[in-house]
């Protein structure tokens, strides 16, 4: 499933060149995106880079100052919120507390003008694809806060919108019952195939569940790919940074073929690493790795492509992962994660330890900016 790398296929949404402002602020700034049908797609960034208002404007609660919007290849300008195949479910889920499940499932659907029997039959459905049929018949406040999320989340497929807008669906959730949530609403997606669009401000929940992610930093997309892309191969400091840990090196570089040395702090080894990229003699660059790439090791490795000598200064056990702080002889400090798959790996290095990091050639990524 990756219709975004297919040229025949036909985009749900399409932003072309998509500005909006308000007053003389620019809050979305000539953006260009397409969404594909049954997709699972998330914005993310800093609160402020614009999320809301491009589901607000996908909503059609505000429109774009320029630029158009496109739903199934047709502007959706002239076309009013309630007119559209699209839906929205809010953090709040804004269930009605006086009406049962049932009631509030059926809502919509009974403004819709379908027969009694059709609007039963979908309400059922809907129970039943969000395990609730046994609670229809109590009120809101009857139910735990991840059954009022299904709820809420029944009432918006009910009408089967082409695009359902989540604006964090999950926040209001602790965090145990919002990862299982998360498996659910993505079962939820792949069984409607509705288009899914989220927002969210829990990065590990926009890598969890969506197929694609779009990391936004005024206004503008900075990356757009699959989960591992991003975090694998993030294409600027801002968004190695935005997601995950990081340790980053500014250096400079040398380059031959693919092979790049970086020189960066007096009196430590250049860094070998491997980029596609094409650098010129002596560019100043950053090098992005993630803790996990980091091995740390009581003795020099034989065969790393990369190894140096530094002090543990801090150790955090988290249970599954330990994260060692080691300053390296330049004042620099490199964060270091192992999982610790045996028991008592806990204290395996102490602080003031002297250790060793070490890591392949191809276990970070240099970066242009
Ligand atoms: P958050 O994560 O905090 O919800 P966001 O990424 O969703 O942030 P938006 O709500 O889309 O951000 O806002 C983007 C920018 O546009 C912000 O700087 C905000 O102050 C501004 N903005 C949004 N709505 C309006 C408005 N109606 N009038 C003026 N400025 C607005």
């Amino acid at each position: 499933f990756a219709p975004w790398n297919d040229p025949e296929a036909k985009p749900l949404i399409q932003f072309k060149q998509v500005t909006k402002k308000f007053g003389e602020f620019v809050a979305i700034d000539a953006l260009s995106l397409d969404i594909f049908e049954q997709e699972f797609f998330a914005l993310l960034g800093p609160s402020g880079c614009g999320k809301t208002t491009m589901m607000r404007m996908l909503a059609g609660f505000e429109s774009p100052s320029s630029g158009s919007i496109l739903l199934a290849g047709k502007d959706i300008a002239p076309v009013p919120p309630n007119k559209r195949a699209v839906n929205m479910m809010f953090q709040s889920y804004a269930l009605f507390p006086h009406l049962s499940v049932w009631d509030n499932i059926a809502f919509g659907l009974r403004r819709g003008g379908g027969s009694k029997e059709e609007i039963a039959a979908r309400v059922e459905e809907m129970l039943r694809l969000t395990r609730l049929t046994k609670f229809s018949r109590r009120k809101p406040h009857q139910i735990s806060g991840g059954q009022r999320q299904r709820v809420a989340l029944a009432r918006s497929l009910a009408k089967a919108p082409k695009l359902l807008l989540l604006d964090e669906p999950l926040g209001a959730l602790d965090k145990k019952l919002r990862q299982d949530t998360q498996f659910e609403l993505m079962d939820i997606q792949e069984k409607t195939g509705t288009t899914f669009v989220i927002v969210t401000h829990d990065q590990e929940e926009a890598m969890t569940v969506a197929s694609r992610v779009a990391v936004m930093d005024e206004g503008r997309l900075v990356q757009v790919s699959t989960p591992d892309v991003i975090y694998e191969a993030p294409n600027s400091v801002y968004v190695a940074d935005f997601i995950g840990e990081v340790n980053i090196i500014e250096g400079a570089t040398a380059q031959e073929g693919e092979a790049v040395t970086i020189t960066w702090a007096e009196g430590q080894q250049p860094i070998n690493a491997r980029s596609t990229l094409s650098l010129s003699p002596g560019q100043k660059v950053h090098f992005a790795i993630r803790p996990e790439k980091l091995t740390i090791s009581a003795e020099r490795p034989d065969d790393a492509a990369n190894a140096m000598t530094g002090k543990v200064l801090d150790i955090a056990y988290l249970g599954n992962i330990s994260t060692y702080h080691v300053e390296l002889p330049s004042g620099q400090v490199l964060k270091a994660q192992s999982a610790n798959t045996r028991r008592i790996a806990r204290r395996s290095f102490t602080w003031e330890d002297t250790v060793w990091l070490s890591w392949t050639d191809t276990a970070g990524v240099v970066l242009e900016q």
